[in-house]
């Protein structure tokens, strides 16, 4: 049956206007340190006192439970906080996984005593969560993970390989999925997801390089390693369920059209300068600052989603699809109107900021999930497949 994708409008409340001041407020206190070639890495800049400094203000997990540690704020105030750090490339990496996804997922799915021990500490920006899906053999095709855990006395014995995991040298913790029964053709069945202390004997993380000559992502290997019954996240077997929910966080954010923003304000204050009449330049700011707008909205609208418990998974891979797509053309942009060239040592902001967006954009349509693997996502929302 033929099901249209929704994207109800949301007007935003006083609450989160008000916000939007603080946030700007505190943005304009701290982002004259950071440099722009680290503003060009958005969501992907580490910085464990920025993190921490974000805490204090009450930023982090600001939607979950006070017990927690949490500030019971709506999704969409947490939409327009966000916003403002990514409007602004503010290096967020420290604490972005556990807000967006690890969080929540304890928060639906684990122990009380796991959101005692955990949420805590996220809010307050002290320790950091990585995600451990991809395997050398499984990324696009998930449910073949390999990495095993079997049960032993007191908990489980955990073997296999994860790749591309970002952070996991910096982070404290990974949330993997691993097969607990059955085999790799078993596809779904016999997943379970795990809270994993990545100093725990046995565990290896090797970093990998990208374009940027920076190692942002890694390997991280298993070998042997006793993890507590209490490890366990959620159901044993139902971890499938569980990460498909979580890729609703995953892909649904402003930060899925927002890595390259840094870059249009800087790009559009160029063209000014420039000062002559370019028909050509104002055209194409023009077509960027229009989808700008309607990714917005569509964004927005999910959040809004999120706030009324739906989990939005078909238009999450609408905005996925569009907004890295628009992502991956804003360099180009800048390419097309801005002469020279776009390189970090060029001692200026935009072509530096420009440089580090382009060097990472090929990643924007494979991070979350490929362009295909959405692409296919809608497919089956439309009654297609
Ligand atoms: C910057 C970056 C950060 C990442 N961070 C993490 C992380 O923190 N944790 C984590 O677990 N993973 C992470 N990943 C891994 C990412 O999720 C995978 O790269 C992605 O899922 C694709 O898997 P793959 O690399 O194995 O490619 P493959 O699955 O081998 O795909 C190769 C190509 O084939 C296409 N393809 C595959 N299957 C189909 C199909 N059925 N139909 C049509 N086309 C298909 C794909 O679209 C792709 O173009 C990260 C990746 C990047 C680039």
């Amino acid at each position: 049956m033929f099901t249209p994708f929704r994207f109800d409008p949301v007007d935003l409340p006083q609450s989160a206007r008000t916000l939007r001041d603080r946030v700007r407020a505190f943005l304009a206190e701290h982002q004259a340190s950071w440099s722009p070639w680290l503003r060009g890495h958005s969501w992907n800049g580490f910085d464990r006192e920025f993190s921490r400094a974000v805490g204090r203000e009450g930023w982090i997990g600001m939607t979950w439970p006070k017990s927690f540690g949490g500030g019971e704020a709506s999704m969409i105030e947490r939409y327009v906080m966000i916003e403002e750090m990514l409007s602004v490339g503010a290096p967020v990496g420290s604490h972005w996984i556990a807000d967006r996804q690890s969080g929540p997922l304890i928060l639906r799915v684990g122990t009380d005593e796991q959101r005692k021990r955990y949420l805590p500490p996220i809010t307050r920006g002290d320790v950091s969560f990585c995600i451990g899906l991809s395997e050398p053999d499984s990324g696009s095709d998930l449910a073949s993970v390999r990495t095993r855990a079997e049960k032993v006395e007191g908990g489980w014995r955990i073997n296999g390989r994860k790749i591309w995991t970002t952070n996991a040298h910096l982070s404290e913790f990974m949330i993997a999925l691993i097969r607990t029964a059955g085999t790799p053709q078993d596809r779904q069945a016999g997943l379970s997801q795990f809270i994993i202390d990545l100093t725990l004997p046995g565990i290896s993380v090797r970093q990998i390089k990208d374009l940027t000559t920076e190692a942002h992502f890694n390997e991280v290997t298993f070998d042997d390693v006793f993890v507590t019954s209490d490890a366990l996240a959620g159901r044993e077997g139902q971890g499938w369920g569980q990460v498909n929910a979580e890729l609703a966080f995953e892909r649904s954010g402003p930060d899925r059209y927002m890595s390259a923003f840094p870059v249009l304000p800087l790009l559009v204050d160029a063209v000014r300068q420039a000062g002559s009449d370019d028909r050509l330049a104002a055209r194409r700011l023009g077509q960027a600052v229009t989808e700008v707008a309607v990714l917005r909205e569509m964004s927005l609208s999910i959040a809004g989603m999120l706030q009324k418990g739906e989990m939005p998974n078909q238009e999450a891979a609408v905005v996925k699809d569009l907004g890295v797509a628009f992502e991956q053309r804003a360099p180009e942009l800048v390419r097309e109107l801005i002469e020279g060239v776009a390189s970090r040592t060029e001692g200026d902001d935009l072509r530096e900021i420009t440089s580090a967006v382009l060097q990472q954009s090929p990643t924007f349509s494979l991070r979350g999930g490929t362009r295909e693997i959405v692409r296919g996502i809608m497919a089956r929302g439309l009654g297609l497949r």
